[in-house]
């Protein structure tokens, strides 16, 4: 895919986000590896104000190519690329029951079998920290060690993968389990699968179709 190719598909991505009531404004950001660096959606803007040559771009050597400011939250996307060279796209919005759940400091546990799509058995928490700032990339980059997912504490969510696609499936699932967590922990405490029960689910999820996400296609 030509670097052109890739902003037009991530502003299309990032369409797709508000459209499924994922980000609302310029909350919420995404980025792609791109050759050395990132690229990043800009600061302050919505998706609806942001044109393909408005994305980013961050090289891992601190250079930049862009007329805008990246998003304030670029430090988290740039050391995860650093840490897992694995993930080539990540997603960050305040999506309304992943947030909820992040604003209470609890994870997601495994009250659900698919709660494996991030790659665990749990899609951890990472402790409040101020936004923008390098203390909240450490946090971030520790609670998705071996995570596509993780909540961060009374902010939002943050999802990954291999691919922008696998990245969005992530997100929209992750907020999806969140709603039904907090609809199962209105009425009491959801029963978890055990460690055993969830190892077999992520075998099961290795072995089929493409993958956690392919599996999680309905089709
Ligand atoms: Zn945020």
């Amino acid at each position: 895919m030509t670097e052109s190719d890739l902003r037009t598909a991530m502003l299309a991505a990032l369409r797709r986000l508000d459209t499924a009531g994922l980000n609302r404004g310029s909350t919420g950001n995404l980025s792609h590896r791109c050759g050395e660096g990132l690229l990043i959606t800009p600061t302050g803007m919505g998706a609806d104000d942001i044109a393909p040559e408005d994305l980013v771009w961050l090289g891992f050597d601190g250079t930049r190519r862009g007329r805008l400011k990246p998003s304030s939250e670029w430090h988290f996307h740039q050391a995860l690329y650093r840490a897992r060279p694995e993930l080539h796209a990540i997603v960050h919005t305040h999506a309304t029951f992943a947030t909820a759940l992040a604003c209470l400091r609890r994870e997601l546990p495994a009250f659900h079998y698919m709660v494996a799509v991030a790659g665990g058995d749990s899609v951890r928490c990472a402790p409040y920290r101020l936004f923008g700032t390098e203390a909240l990339s450490d946090a971030v980059v520790e609670a998705m060690h071996e995570r596509k997912a993780c909540l961060l504490a009374t902010h939002g969510v943050v999802s990954a993968g291999a691919t922008l696609r696998e990245a969005m499936k992530v997100m929209t699932e992750i907020e999806s389990l969140c709603q039904t967590y907090l609809a199962a922990l209105a009425v009491g405490e959801p029963a978890l699968l055990s460690g055993a029960e969830m190892a077999a689910v992520i075998e099961k999820f290795r072995g089929y179709g493409q993958g956690p996400v392919a599996a999680a296609d309905p089709a």
